[in-house]
């Protein structure tokens, strides 16, 4: 069996928004697709982690913007590496509206949203699959869909080359953070993205 068939797979990616009360929040996820066209439905898989996930089970509402290749790591680092249990994450953010829902969705670096509730839920252990029909939608810009082998390939920081031969630094492989040091410590937490050690691979310079 060979586990590099996975990575074959193609994924978007989306800012994942919700609102309960006064809070607003999101996250980034690369889980969202058409599931039926009559009734219009799309499923999202949500991590368990994600406040965000906490909203959509509270509310069942959500707005997901289609994030494009015209967006920067600025909205990564805002909505994917950062919690919204210590974050305000649309504090001095102007890139954004309510749409009818009274919910935020994203205008720039998105090229379309859709706004959906929740139908049913499916416990997936680690995440929550929700089955959600589609309630309005626009399209925001022609950009095209930024895809997460896009985001690997030409949004993350790139890393900094050495300039010494022969040292040996490790590089987050989910945001491009490079640690310099012969040995990573297992308890290695990425400070840009909070992604662990295991998602370091070693760079030989
Ligand atoms: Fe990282």
């Amino acid at each position: 069996m060979n586990e590099k068939a996975m990575f074959q797979l193609t994924y978007g990616l989306f800012v994942l928004t919700a609102r309960t009360g006064e809070k607003d929040n999101g996250c980034i996820i690369n889980t969202a697709g058409q599931v039926t066209a009559a009734p219009n439905r799309i499923s999202i898989t949500v991590s368990k982690d994600n406040l965000t996930h906490d909203m959509i089970m509270e509310s069942g509402k959500f707005n997901l913007s289609v994030i494009s290749e015209r967006t920067d790591f600025e909205l990564f680092r805002r909505f994917g590496f950062q919690s919204g249990r210590t974050a305000d994450k649309f504090a001095g953010y102007s890139s954004c509206r309510r749409s009818g829902n009274g919910i935020y969705y994203i205008t720039e670096g998105t090229n379309a949203y859709i706004s959906a509730v929740t139908e049913q839920t499916i416990d997936l252990g680690t995440h929550t699959m929700f089955i959600c029909s589609v309630e309005d939608m626009d399209l925001l810009a022609d950009a095209p869909s930024a895809t997460y082998a896009y985001y690997h390939s030409s949004i993350k920081p790139k890393p900094e080359k050495s300039t010494e031969s022969g040292r040996t630094v490790w590089r987050c492989t989910v945001c491009g953070y490079v640690y310099e040091g012969e040995e990573l410590p297992e308890d290695f937490v990425c400070p840009v993205c909070r992604h662990p050690a295991s998602d370091f691979e070693k760079v030989i310079g």
